[in-house]
């Protein structure tokens, strides 16, 4: 990593992550390269003598002069750069610079804001007189100089502890607002270490937000290990407490950076006469930081400093929050997926306080032994202790009855009837209140509700529509499904101790940041398993279609985006990543494919597709290349395949055709074809994949399990096999 400058605080988040660990922890070995006049951080980053390096604003003009180069953070967000004169010389204006003698270097670059800042005030160039710079700040007051460009974070306190007080003049103050300490790094870095780059950016962001956390225990490490100007610990405190103000200007985050920012800058350089090519301003900002990092006040990123943020749940909620092993171990679920990415975007450090019961999570947040549960509806009885964020989910609640029973229109048809609920349930109170003649059972949880309805001992349970499509599918009830949905929503929040309203507006603001397509992606991962777990398929049969209907109701109101309804329904049965059909769709084909085999005798074929060794692609060239890799194959499929087949996302990187009217030697055919078109196809960056194959024809007597469990037995012996090749199960 390379310095543009000698030893001062203006590198401390680098001496801080490389002195405190973070580099290392991060499995990273950084090798700080000190300041060299004649060894440009630009230059020596495009000759791979640097890996990384950091550079000013004018990093824009080397990309648009080919270079290139990537921003990865931006850690002023404004630049300490001015012009300095002593106070007695009253220079408080550019106007007040013509005909004074200014020491800045002629450096084109270097000096763009204040050529700027002169032009727009209508003063040339001409009317200073330009000196060598000394770089000694004392010159503008023996009378060497009358201005000096500097930073605003060194020479004026240099001055002062000598008693000679200064005026300033900011470009930034006259619209001239430019990045400063940029930590850049190449495009082939970038795609050829895309983890290590990730790593090295948030290490360094570490590095800095202890650093300006601890600016005196910090000044006092680069005084003592870092010194080569020899200053005193009290400049660098001064000089650590100015650009923690530029850091986190405009209550961005730190090392926030911007595409457009960046327009406004080359806007300026266009003003100044610089080339521009507006194309090379694409992909000159690192992507994964433009939209990761959640904005936040300084008290908010303190807050987050000094506490350590201590989560409570419950296991018992699933698809919540559960785990895979009964009552410990990590925490699955939806709500621990979102608080997963909430985590991420904000860095806060986090630990766990498992809670048996939901009653137990409630007392913690009470007593203030935990600060936060992660799913709960909002409830007026808790507002005395806790605060409730921003809703991040929303679900209906669905009716669940008999197998024998028609779809049910709405409550109203539950009247006179017993219906049971959870202990405790919000929507228990909702609908005592608006329907007092249903007859409402309080039950331990729906899980029992479920048992009892199946035993015919009451005529309905009602809970969330994942809840209860988890618990039928897990409990085997093949008798139960869902008839109807209500009116009344389950808006799933997060609930805070009250007395930190800093943690709840991080939440809030993180919960902002969580896209649709994300939203989603959880979304399926849980609905997903409700099918996963399952092997028959008569469940698919006796609620699929219901339950899907629901599913794009719940989306439909999820996002309150009433106008796009078509395009949230077919979100529903469309894989993000590759636009393929996804899971849901699939098995609802599976069913389509098997009744007109039962019905006309007419047989189809399943094939299912398994890259080989995606972990070691995924690991050599991370996970990005590895989605990339996934979308392409998929075109290959789509183009591969007939209009009255269907392709889809099985699973991570598994695929799976369905072809009607196909017996397994036209199915063989096809997958010739497809290893021929994937062999030779040129993905980017890998160029090379391999996929195995399994396949399968539907035979008398098949359950659609038996179809799907001989095609994937295919696939696992031509695995076992040595890969790359087509098996027939
Ligand atoms: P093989 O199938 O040949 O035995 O080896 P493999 O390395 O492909 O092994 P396996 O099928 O067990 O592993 C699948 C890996 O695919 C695990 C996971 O890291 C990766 N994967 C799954 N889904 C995705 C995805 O959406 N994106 C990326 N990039 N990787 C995924
Ligand atoms: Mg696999
Ligand atoms: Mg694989």
């Amino acid at each position: 990593m390379k310095l543009q400058w000698a030893d001062q605080f203006q590198f401390a988040g680098y001496y801080v992550a490389k002195e405190k660990g973070f580099y290392r922890d991060a499995g990273l070995d950084v090798t700080i390269q000190k300041f060299d006049p004649k060894k440009l951080a630009i230059d020596e980053v495009m000759s791979g003598r640097s890996t990384y390096g950091i550079g000013r604003s004018s990093l824009l003009i080397d990309r648009m002069h080919g270079k290139n180069i990537v921003a990865l953070s931006a850690i002023f967000q404004s630049s300490p750069f001015i012009l300095l004169s002593q106070k007695s010389a009253d220079i408080k204006t550019p106007r007040d610079l013509i005909g004074k003698r200014v020491m800045m270097t002629q450096d084109f670059q270097d000096s763009i804001s204040v050529r700027a800042m002169l032009n727009s005030q209508d003063i040339r160039m001409g009317e200073l007189k330009f000196l060598e710079h000394s770089y000694n700040p004392l010159d503008i007051a023996n009378g060497k100089a009358d201005v000096m460009a500097c930073y605003i974070s060194n020479e004026p306190f240099v001055l002062k502890e000598k008693g000679i007080e200064t005026n300033a003049i900011s470009p930034e103050a006259y619209g001239f607002d430019f990045y400063s300490d940029i930590l850049f790094t190449t495009e082939s870095e970038i795609h050829n270490h895309p983890k290590r780059v990730r790593a090295f950016v948030d290490a360094t962001l570490k590095g800095w937000e202890y650093a300006f956390a601890h600016i005196p225990e910090t000044a006092n490490l680069i005084r003592e290990r870092y010194n080569g100007q020899n200053k005193s610990l009290e400049s660098l405190i001064y000089e650590g407490e100015v650009l923690k103000t530029l850091a986190y200007r405009g209550n961005q985050p730190l090392g926030a950076i911007t595409v457009d920012k960046f327009r406004r800058i080359s806007d300026i350089y266009r003003v100044m006469g610089l080339p521009q090519n507006e194309k090379r301003l694409e992909g000159f900002i690192y992507e994964d930081t433009a939209h990761q990092t959640v904005p936040m006040s300084v008290d908010e990123r303190s807050f987050l400093h000094v506490n350590t943020i201590r989560y409570t749940s419950t296991y018992a909620w699933p698809p919540f929050n559960f785990s895979s092993n009964a009552n410990s171990g990590e925490l699955q679920g939806i709500t621990a997926d979102f608080w997963k990415l909430i985590v991420e975007r904000t860095g806060m450090h986090t630990s766990f306080v498992p809670s048996p019961t939901w009653a137990a999570v409630v007392d913690a947040i009470k007593t203030k032994t935990a600060d936060v549960t992660l799913g709960t509806s909002i409830s007026g009885d808790k507002e005395p202790y806790a605060l409730f964020s921003k809703p991040y989910a929303s679900f209906p609640n669905v009716i669940v009855t008999d197998k024998t029973i028609d779809f049910i229109p709405g409550l109203d048809a539950l009247e006179g009837k017993k219906v049971a609920i959870g202990q405790g349930y919000g929507i228990a109170d909702s609908i005592a209140k608006k329907y007092p003649k249903i007859t409402i059972m309080g039950v331990e949880d729906t899980r029992e509700g479920l048992k009892l309805l199946s035993s015919g001992r009451v005529d309905a349970v009602i809970d969330i529509l994942p809840v209860v499509a988890y618990l039928i599918n897990a409990d085997h009830h093949l008798d139960l499904k869902i008839s109807g949905t209500t009116e009344f929503d389950f808006e799933v929040r997060m609930m805070v101790r009250n007395d930190y309203p800093e943690l709840k507006s991080i939440i809030d603001k993180a919960i902002d940041t969580i896209t649709v397509a994300e939203r989603q992606k959880i979304f399926n991962r849980y609905i997903a398993i409700t099918y996963e777990k399952s092997v028959d398929y008569s469940w698919v049969y006796g609620i699929g279609l219901v339950a899907l209907f629901i599913i794009s109701i719940f989306i439909y109101r999820q996002f309150e985006m009433g106008r796009y309804n078509k395009r949230l329904l077919r979100m529903a049965t469309t894989d993000p990543l590759t636009q393929l059909s996804n899971r849901i769709r699939l098995d609802e084909k599976l069913v389509e494919c098997h009744q007109y085999y039962q019905r006309t005798q007419r047989s189809y074929s399943v094939m299912i597709i398994d890259l080989d060794h995606f972990k070691r692609i995924n690991d050599t060239y991370g996970h990005l290349i590895g989605d990339i890799s996934l979308v392409n194959l998929s075109q290959i499929l789509r183009e591969s395949i007939r209009d009255i087949d269907i392709v889809g996302r099985w699973g991570g990187e598994e695929f799976m055709i369905i072809c009607p009217e196909t017996n397994i030697d036209g199915a063989y055919h096809l997958a010739e074809k497809i290893e021929e078109m994937i062999s030779t196809y040129d993905f980017p960056h890998i160029h090379t994949l391999t996929c195995s194959f399994g396949i399968s024809e539907c035979r008398e007597g098949d359950r659609i399990e038996n179809v799907v469990g001989r095609a994937d037995n295919a696939l696992y012996r031509s695995k076992e096999e040595g890969r790359n090749r087509i098996y027939k199960g």
